[in-house]
């Protein structure tokens, strides 16, 4: 490998760099030198990795783990219900539901014995 065309750059540069605070220029020509430079690449990948975690992504704050806990109990809230729903509608309908359905479309008996409850009404 050849050797790299430009100086190294002090430790302090590659520090700024890796905080992100050189001008483009200076930025553009620290990382040139870095491809072609494995020690220097080397110094600003640990740079990069020393830098706090505030300047970059920040960390998750209590704000965030109070919003995914609200989450995480609305979620629960919506699977409960869905569970509820399911399990009603699953078990057999009530007594008072059976009636009024029976008595707005009576069934045609098998065999033709006993008369729909309409009829026996309007007769009695
Ligand atoms: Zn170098």
């Amino acid at each position: 490998m050849s050797p790299p065309s430009t100086p190294h750059p002090r430790p302090t540069d590659l520090a700024n760099l890796a905080r992100e605070k050189l001008g483009r220029k200076k930025t553009q020509r620290l990382l040139d030198h870095c491809k072609e430079c494995p020690d220097c690449a080397e110094q600003l990948l640990r740079a990069v990795r020393e830098q706090p975690l505030a300047t970059g992504r920040p960390a998750l704050s209590k704000w965030n783990w109070i919003s995914i806990g609200v989450l995480l109990v609305a979620l629960l809230a919506v699977v409960g219900a869905l569970w509820w729903i399911l399990r009603s509608a699953s078990r057999p309908p009530a007594i008072g539901f059976e009636l009024s359905q029976d008595a707005e479309q009576p069934l045609p008996a098998p065999g033709g014995s006993t008369l729909p409850p309409s009829v026996i009404v309007r007769g009695g």
